[in-house]
Protein backbone atom coordinates (compact mmCIF):
# COMPACT_ATOMS: atom_id res chain seq x y z
CA UNK A 1 0.00 0.00 0.00
CA UNK A 2 2.96 2.30 0.75
CA UNK A 3 3.65 2.01 -2.74
CA UNK A 4 0.53 3.46 -4.19
CA UNK A 5 1.80 6.65 -2.09
CA UNK A 6 -0.01 8.76 0.48
CA UNK A 7 -3.79 8.20 -0.99
CA UNK A 8 -3.61 4.47 -0.09
CA UNK A 9 -3.75 5.34 3.70
CA UNK A 10 -6.70 6.68 3.54
CA UNK A 11 -8.21 3.45 1.70
CA UNK A 12 -7.04 1.08 4.01
CA UNK A 13 -7.75 3.22 7.49
CA UNK A 14 -10.92 1.75 7.53
CA UNK A 15 -9.16 -1.72 8.53
CA UNK A 16 -6.85 -0.17 10.63
CA UNK A 17 -6.64 -0.74 14.25
CA UNK A 18 -7.59 2.37 16.53
CA UNK A 19 -3.89 2.14 17.71
CA UNK A 20 -2.24 2.32 14.00
CA UNK A 21 -4.89 5.46 12.74
CA UNK A 22 -3.67 7.43 16.24
CA UNK A 23 0.16 6.37 14.78
CA UNK A 24 -0.43 7.74 11.47
CA UNK A 25 -2.62 10.84 12.57
CA UNK A 26 0.30 11.96 15.50
CA UNK A 27 3.05 10.84 12.43
CA UNK A 28 1.38 13.21 9.42
CA UNK A 29 0.95 16.47 12.34
CA UNK A 30 4.25 15.75 13.80
CA UNK A 31 5.84 16.12 11.04
CA UNK A 32 6.65 20.15 10.74
CA UNK A 33 6.20 20.77 14.24
CA UNK A 34 9.58 21.80 14.65
CA UNK A 35 9.21 24.46 12.10
CA UNK A 36 5.75 25.48 13.11
CA UNK A 37 7.24 26.25 16.21
CA UNK A 38 5.20 23.51 18.37
CA UNK A 39 7.45 22.29 20.70
CA UNK A 40 7.99 23.54 24.04
CA UNK A 41 10.42 22.30 27.05
CA UNK A 42 9.49 22.20 30.56
CA UNK A 43 12.05 21.36 33.40
CA UNK A 44 11.83 19.67 35.94
CA UNK A 45 14.28 20.83 39.25
CA UNK A 46 16.26 18.41 40.76
CA UNK A 47 17.08 19.10 44.41
CA UNK A 48 20.16 18.65 46.39
CA UNK A 49 19.01 16.12 49.15
CA UNK A 50 21.17 17.68 51.76
CA UNK A 51 20.62 21.09 51.45
CA UNK A 52 17.27 20.68 50.04
CA UNK A 53 17.93 23.43 47.51
CA UNK A 54 17.43 23.52 43.54
CA UNK A 55 20.86 22.42 42.29
CA UNK A 56 19.59 21.90 38.51
CA UNK A 57 16.76 20.55 36.14
CA UNK A 58 15.85 18.23 33.93
CA UNK A 59 14.37 19.34 30.15
CA UNK A 60 11.11 17.37 29.11
CA UNK A 61 9.94 18.01 26.05
CA UNK A 62 5.88 18.76 25.32
CA UNK A 63 4.41 19.02 21.77
CA UNK A 64 1.56 21.97 21.66
CA UNK A 65 -0.37 20.46 18.88
CA UNK A 66 -3.24 23.15 17.06
CA UNK A 67 -5.10 19.82 16.36
CA UNK A 68 -4.56 17.36 19.15
CA UNK A 69 -3.62 20.21 22.11
CA UNK A 70 -0.90 19.31 24.67
CA UNK A 71 0.83 16.03 23.70
CA UNK A 72 3.25 14.41 26.05
CA UNK A 73 6.57 12.49 24.85
CA UNK A 74 5.74 9.38 25.71
CA UNK A 75 2.97 9.16 23.11
CA UNK A 76 5.63 10.59 20.08
CA UNK A 77 9.15 10.51 21.35
CA UNK A 78 8.76 6.66 20.03
CA UNK A 79 7.34 7.40 17.23
CA UNK A 80 9.33 10.03 16.12
CA UNK A 81 12.69 7.37 16.97
CA UNK A 82 10.77 5.24 14.53
CA UNK A 83 10.57 7.59 11.87
CA UNK A 84 13.97 9.36 12.02
CA UNK A 85 11.52 12.47 13.14
CA UNK A 86 13.63 12.45 16.32
CA UNK A 87 17.00 14.14 14.44
CA UNK A 88 15.46 17.51 14.29
CA UNK A 89 13.48 17.29 17.45
CA UNK A 90 16.53 15.97 19.45
CA UNK A 91 18.44 18.72 17.80
CA UNK A 92 15.10 21.62 18.47
CA UNK A 93 15.71 20.60 22.43
CA UNK A 94 19.54 20.55 22.72
CA UNK A 95 19.77 24.08 21.22
CA UNK A 96 16.72 25.27 23.25
CA UNK A 97 18.16 24.01 26.87
CA UNK A 98 21.69 25.23 25.96
CA UNK A 99 20.33 28.36 25.00
CA UNK A 100 18.30 28.87 27.72
CA UNK A 101 21.27 27.59 30.25
CA UNK A 102 23.45 30.33 28.91
CA UNK A 103 20.84 32.83 28.88
CA UNK A 104 20.06 32.12 32.76
CA UNK A 105 23.95 31.79 33.13
CA UNK A 106 24.51 35.21 32.23
CA UNK A 107 21.94 36.70 34.10
CA UNK A 108 22.51 35.05 37.09
CA UNK A 109 26.31 34.04 36.97
CA UNK A 110 25.52 31.34 39.66
CA UNK A 111 25.47 27.31 39.19
CA UNK A 112 23.17 25.04 37.71
CA UNK A 113 22.50 22.98 35.54
CA UNK A 114 20.46 21.58 32.76
CA UNK A 115 20.21 17.63 31.85
CA UNK A 116 18.99 16.95 28.22
CA UNK A 117 17.95 13.66 26.89
CA UNK A 118 18.85 11.89 24.29
CA UNK A 119 17.45 9.27 22.04
CA UNK A 120 19.27 6.10 20.48
CA UNK A 121 19.59 7.68 17.07
CA UNK A 122 20.56 11.18 18.44
CA UNK A 123 23.07 8.76 20.86
CA UNK A 124 24.71 7.26 17.77
CA UNK A 125 25.01 9.77 15.43
CA UNK A 126 28.37 9.91 14.52
CA UNK A 127 28.83 13.65 14.63
CA UNK A 128 27.42 14.04 18.38
CA UNK A 129 30.06 15.09 20.21
CA UNK A 130 31.00 17.55 17.67
CA UNK A 131 27.28 19.41 17.57
CA UNK A 132 27.45 19.38 21.38
CA UNK A 133 30.91 21.31 21.58
CA UNK A 134 29.68 23.55 18.45
CA UNK A 135 26.66 24.62 20.63
CA UNK A 136 28.60 25.05 23.97
CA UNK A 137 31.26 27.34 21.27
CA UNK A 138 27.41 29.01 20.15
CA UNK A 139 26.20 29.69 22.97
CA UNK A 140 28.71 30.37 25.45
CA UNK A 141 27.55 27.46 27.84
CA UNK A 142 29.87 26.85 30.14
CA UNK A 143 29.60 22.38 29.50
CA UNK A 144 29.62 21.85 32.83
CA UNK A 145 26.10 22.96 33.08
CA UNK A 146 24.90 20.64 30.70
CA UNK A 147 24.03 17.09 31.50
CA UNK A 148 23.12 14.69 28.79
CA UNK A 149 20.93 11.37 29.85
CA UNK A 150 21.10 8.61 28.48
CA UNK A 151 20.08 4.95 28.91
CA UNK A 152 21.63 1.39 29.49
CA UNK A 153 20.65 0.37 26.32
CA UNK A 154 22.12 2.44 23.97
CA UNK A 155 25.80 1.69 25.70
CA UNK A 156 25.31 -1.88 25.21
CA UNK A 157 24.22 -2.25 22.21
CA UNK A 158 27.94 -0.95 20.67
CA UNK A 159 30.02 -0.67 23.58
CA UNK A 160 32.85 0.30 21.93
CA UNK A 161 31.30 2.98 19.71
CA UNK A 162 29.21 4.26 22.80
CA UNK A 163 32.82 4.45 24.76
CA UNK A 164 34.28 6.50 21.77
CA UNK A 165 31.07 8.54 22.04
CA UNK A 166 31.42 9.01 26.09
CA UNK A 167 34.98 9.87 25.65
CA UNK A 168 34.74 12.62 23.51
CA UNK A 169 31.72 14.04 25.80
CA UNK A 170 33.92 13.62 28.48
CA UNK A 171 36.86 15.64 26.95
CA UNK A 172 34.90 18.29 26.17
CA UNK A 173 33.52 18.30 30.17
CA UNK A 174 29.94 17.52 30.26
CA UNK A 175 28.20 15.17 32.47
CA UNK A 176 26.84 11.67 31.19
CA UNK A 177 24.28 10.50 33.74
CA UNK A 178 22.28 6.98 32.96
CA UNK A 179 19.00 7.19 32.95
CA UNK A 180 16.58 4.24 34.38
CA UNK A 181 18.83 2.72 36.04
CA UNK A 182 17.72 -0.80 36.86
CA UNK A 183 15.70 -1.29 34.12
CA UNK A 184 18.06 -2.66 31.28
CA UNK A 185 20.69 -5.15 31.18
CA UNK A 186 23.93 -3.50 32.16
CA UNK A 187 27.02 -5.62 32.55
CA UNK A 188 28.81 -4.30 35.73
CA UNK A 189 31.75 -4.81 34.35
CA UNK A 190 31.31 -2.74 31.41
CA UNK A 191 29.80 0.38 33.48
CA UNK A 192 33.44 0.33 35.06
CA UNK A 193 34.88 0.89 32.03
CA UNK A 194 32.75 3.87 30.89
CA UNK A 195 33.34 7.50 31.28
CA UNK A 196 29.88 8.41 33.12
CA UNK A 197 29.04 10.67 35.82
CA UNK A 198 25.80 10.27 37.06
CA UNK A 199 22.87 7.46 37.46
CA UNK A 200 19.14 8.09 38.26
CA UNK A 201 17.70 5.12 39.65
CA UNK A 202 14.17 4.65 37.75
CA UNK A 203 10.97 5.74 39.27
CA UNK A 204 9.25 2.13 38.76
CA UNK A 205 11.40 1.55 42.05
CA UNK A 206 10.85 4.66 43.63
CA UNK A 207 7.35 4.20 43.84
CA UNK A 208 7.66 1.26 45.84
CA UNK A 209 9.32 2.73 48.82
CA UNK A 210 9.90 2.17 51.84
CA UNK A 211 8.09 -0.91 52.13
CA UNK A 212 8.79 -3.31 49.43
CA UNK A 213 11.94 -5.36 50.14
CA UNK A 214 12.76 -6.20 46.26
CA UNK A 215 12.75 -2.13 45.70
CA UNK A 216 14.24 -1.14 48.50
CA UNK A 217 16.97 -4.05 48.00
CA UNK A 218 17.39 -2.81 44.58
CA UNK A 219 17.67 1.04 45.52
CA UNK A 220 20.30 0.29 48.03
CA UNK A 221 22.26 -1.86 45.39
CA UNK A 222 22.11 0.86 43.15
CA UNK A 223 23.18 3.46 45.63
CA UNK A 224 26.51 1.17 46.74
CA UNK A 225 27.43 0.66 43.12
CA UNK A 226 27.27 4.28 42.33
CA UNK A 227 29.24 5.32 45.59
CA UNK A 228 31.66 2.39 44.86
CA UNK A 229 32.30 3.91 41.28
CA UNK A 230 31.90 7.12 42.45
CA UNK A 231 29.33 8.56 40.45
CA UNK A 232 26.44 11.06 41.49
CA UNK A 233 23.16 9.78 42.03
CA UNK A 234 19.73 10.84 41.23
CA UNK A 235 16.11 9.25 42.37
CA UNK A 236 13.26 10.23 39.93
CA UNK A 237 9.69 9.89 40.46
CA UNK A 238 9.88 10.74 44.27
CA UNK A 239 6.35 12.08 45.40
CA UNK A 240 6.02 11.49 49.26
CA UNK A 241 7.98 12.59 51.87
CA UNK A 242 8.55 8.55 53.44
CA UNK A 243 10.00 8.05 49.99
CA UNK A 244 12.68 11.07 49.69
CA UNK A 245 13.21 10.36 53.84
CA UNK A 246 14.01 6.69 53.22
CA UNK A 247 16.61 8.28 50.24
CA UNK A 248 18.34 10.02 52.29
CA UNK A 249 18.70 8.11 55.14
CA UNK A 250 20.06 5.63 52.47
CA UNK A 251 22.82 7.86 51.46
CA UNK A 252 21.24 9.33 48.09
CA UNK A 253 22.78 12.60 46.53
CA UNK A 254 19.57 13.78 44.98
CA UNK A 255 16.39 13.80 43.70
CA UNK A 256 13.59 14.79 41.26
CA UNK A 257 9.87 14.39 41.78
CA UNK A 258 6.36 15.48 42.32
CA UNK A 259 7.12 15.78 45.94
CA UNK A 260 9.04 18.84 44.84
CA UNK A 261 7.44 20.17 41.12
CA UNK A 262 6.15 18.71 38.16
CA UNK A 263 7.89 19.89 35.08
CA UNK A 264 7.75 23.49 34.96
CA UNK A 265 7.55 26.77 32.10
CA UNK A 266 11.46 28.08 32.09
CA UNK A 267 9.91 31.48 34.17
CA UNK A 268 8.96 29.21 37.57
CA UNK A 269 12.34 26.96 37.02
CA UNK A 270 14.43 30.20 37.03
CA UNK A 271 12.61 31.44 40.19
CA UNK A 272 13.15 28.61 41.62
CA UNK A 273 16.76 27.92 41.13
CA UNK A 274 17.59 31.66 41.20
CA UNK A 275 15.27 33.61 43.55
P1 LIG B 1 12.27 10.24 31.79
O1 LIG B 1 13.49 10.80 31.16
O2 LIG B 1 12.42 9.08 32.68
O3 LIG B 1 11.59 11.48 32.52
C1 LIG B 1 10.87 11.39 33.73
C2 LIG B 1 9.38 11.38 33.49
O4 LIG B 1 8.74 11.19 34.75
C3 LIG B 1 8.83 12.70 32.96
O5 LIG B 1 7.69 12.38 32.17
C4 LIG B 1 8.40 13.40 34.23
O6 LIG B 1 7.40 14.38 34.01
C5 LIG B 1 7.86 12.25 35.01
N1 LIG B 1 7.90 12.50 36.46
C6 LIG B 1 8.71 13.32 37.13
N2 LIG B 1 8.47 13.28 38.45
C7 LIG B 1 7.48 12.38 38.62
C8 LIG B 1 6.79 11.90 39.78
O7 LIG B 1 7.04 12.26 40.92
N3 LIG B 1 5.83 10.94 39.55
C9 LIG B 1 5.54 10.49 38.30
N4 LIG B 1 4.59 9.58 38.18
N5 LIG B 1 6.18 10.93 37.19
C10 LIG B 1 7.14 11.88 37.35
P2 LIG B 1 7.48 13.02 30.73
O8 LIG B 1 7.87 14.46 30.75
O9 LIG B 1 6.13 12.65 30.28
O10 LIG B 1 8.58 12.27 29.85
C11 LIG B 1 8.47 10.89 29.59
C12 LIG B 1 9.68 10.37 28.88
O11 LIG B 1 9.80 10.93 27.58
C13 LIG B 1 10.99 10.72 29.58
O12 LIG B 1 11.21 9.84 30.65
C14 LIG B 1 11.98 10.56 28.45
O13 LIG B 1 12.32 9.21 28.28
C15 LIG B 1 11.16 11.01 27.26
N6 LIG B 1 11.52 12.40 26.92
C16 LIG B 1 11.08 13.55 27.46
N7 LIG B 1 11.65 14.62 26.88
C17 LIG B 1 12.51 14.14 25.95
C18 LIG B 1 13.42 14.73 25.01
O14 LIG B 1 13.58 15.96 24.92
N8 LIG B 1 14.13 13.88 24.21
C19 LIG B 1 14.00 12.52 24.30
N9 LIG B 1 14.74 11.76 23.48
N10 LIG B 1 13.17 11.93 25.17
C20 LIG B 1 12.44 12.72 25.98
CA1 LIG C 1 15.40 11.47 31.87
CA1 LIG D 1 14.19 8.51 33.90
CA1 LIG E 1 11.51 6.71 31.95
Amino acid sequence: AKGQGKNAYSFFSGGMSQQARERLFLTNSLRGAVERDELVLNYQPRICMQSGTVVGAEALVRWQSPEHGLILPTRFIGLAEETGMIEPIGEWVLKTACRQMAQWQARYGRPGFISVNLSPRQFNQKKLADRIAALIEETGLEPTMLELEITESMVMGDPEKAQETLSRLARLGVRVSLDDFGTGYSSLSHLRQFPLQHLKIDKSFISDLPGDADAEAVTRAILGLASSLRLGCTAEGVETPAQRDFLAQEGCEAWQGYLFSKPVLPEALAEMLWN
